[in-house]
């Protein structure tokens, strides 16, 4: 409970001094704002002045130098993760999912999968994420204690499928093979592990991996588990054009389109990629209230044709709640969201000859209030407003990429990167302070993946090169 210190309000942290995103509804600027905060909730937004003296903060954060906005939010990003870099060069989806992620994702045990869950959420953090979805990983239980271990806000579920999709089972791994009975049961069992896990931080999802990989039987189920569990049902959907021509062939319709007529599509739902649509399927999705996490890096990385047969300013237009995502270790390569943003502003953009396609604006709302909202947390996170929890991420200006400042929105979204993030606060705790992280020892860290890379690039048969003669 806040008690009175003199005429001054106590709280454990206040944030005060410069420029300041609120994202509330009506998107509230401040040039000198402030935020304080008690225990996990944010308690008062304002201006600067007016908060230092109202609170007498256990901490105070000077953010004069700096621009402070809600914590960032990562739609689409696997825990389940391989050797950074190490892909081979120039797959699509299909074929690097079974040429090199799925060999990776299958030799991973236990310990590996909880340090790679530990490297990953570091990233994240010292990128400026406090929320993201994990799209289903493998070792539950590792990942929820890595989770818990690095102080991130997530949601997240087990990899599920049963292989008898539009793509049939050829060249996929035994790994997790399994009937769509026994699917189900796995995600009805990950919902049970993530609430007896009771954390504040972590939600579940009905994770399943849904690019030709699964039954109708499984999406269907999974859809119907997710609205009864009120829960989040999330799956890859429309991911690029080969996609689209294996379920014209093997069911008459589009990915999307079959996922509507089985019944599969709702407010609870959110499709990862959606690179390739037709018109008519921006309606369905907004009409079921589906949520779509867009991943630009990986569409372009994986060649997706996400300016060719995307329709960003159509979702955009037609209200659907869109977050943005980095995806898995080697189609991003990076989990920086700032990257993210500038590409979901400029791609559309040279895809219609349109300056005004998506907005500088639009692409904040989508990394901070949209993403949340694509995440069903929106009434947690995403904006800073009293009684939200306190995700707050403070980017770093006194640097060439930020100045001279006169518009932070356009200035974050097109001039700088993760990398000028100095303080990142979870829950009211800072898990990134002075551009290093608090709760973690990064160099043991670093050294310990480089390690299990090791080991998974040698049960995998892959020795990762440069092109060129290494001496
Ligand atoms: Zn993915």
């Amino acid at each position: 409970m806040a008690d009175q210190q003199g005429d001054r309000t106590r709280v454990d942290l206040l944030l005060a001094g410069g420029w300041l995103l609120t994202m509330n509804p009506r998107r509230e600027v401040y040039r000198h704002g402030a935020v304080a905060v008690l225990g996990s909730k944010i308690v008062d937004v304002g201006q600067a002045s007016d908060l230092l003296g109202r609170y007498d903060p256990g901490r105070l954060v000077d953010t004069s130098q700096m621009v402070v906005t809600p914590g960032l939010v990562n739609g689409h990003r696997h825990l389940l993760c391989c050797p950074k870099g190490a892909m081979p060069e120039g797959g699509q989806t299909l074929q690097a999912l079974r040429d090199f992620i799925y060999p990776c994702f299958a030799t991973l045990n236990e310990d590996q999968m909880h340090a790679y869950a530990l490297h990953a959420t570091a990233e994240m953090i010292r990128f400026g994420t406090t929320t993201f979805e994990e799209p289903g990983c493998n070792h539950l239980e590792a990942v929820l204690d890595a989770l818990a271990s690095s102080g991130i806000r997530c949601r997240t579920g087990p990899w599920t499928w049963d292989q008898r999709g539009s793509a049939g089972a050829t060249d996929l791994p035994d790994w997790l093979r399994t009937d769509a009975d026994q699917a189900l049961e796995r995600l009805r069992k990950g919902i049970e592990t993530v609430r007896a896990f009771n954390s504040p931080l972590i939600s579940d999802a009905v994770t399943i991996e849904g690019v030709g990989t699964c039954s109708d039987e499984l999406t269907l189920g999974a859809a119907k588990l997710a609205e009864e569990a009120d829960s989040l049902f999330v799956l890859h959907k429309a991911t690029s054009e080969r996609e689209v021509a294996m379920e014209l062939e093997v069911f008459g319709e589009r990915p999307l389109q079959h996922m509507h007529s089985i019944g599969a599509l709702n407010d609870h739902v959110l499709l990862n990629h959606m690179t390739s649509l037709d018109d008519f399927e921006v309606g369905l999705v907004a009409d079921s209230g589906a949520r779509i996490s867009q991943n630009p890096s990986s569409a372009l990385k994986l060649a997706k044709g996400t300016t060719q047969t995307g329709k960003w300013p159509e979702l955009v237009a037609a209200s659907v709640p869109l977050a943005l995502g980095t995806d898995a270790e080697n189609v991003s390569n990076h989990q920086d969201i700032c990257r993210s943003m500038q590409l979901a502003a400029l791609l559309p953009r040279d895809a219609r000859r349109d300056a005004n396609a998506v907005t500088a604006e639009q692409a904040v709302e989508m990394a901070t209030i949209g993403g949340a909202t694509a995440l069903r947390l929106d009434a947690v996170t995403g904006s800073l407003e009293a009684g939200k929890e306190a995700d707050l991420t403070c980017f770093d200006t006194n640097d060439f990429d930020w100045r001279p400042l006169h518009n932070p929105v356009t200035n974050l979204v097109y001039g700088t990167t993760g990398h000028s993030v100095h303080t990142v606060v979870v829950a009211g705790e800072i898990l990134l302070d002075a551009k290093r992280l608090t709760r973690v020892d990064e160099q043991a860290l670093r050294e310990e993946i480089e390690k299990i890379d090791l080991e998974i690039l040698t049960a995998i048969g892959i020795d990762p090169k440069p092109a060129w003669p290494v001496l």
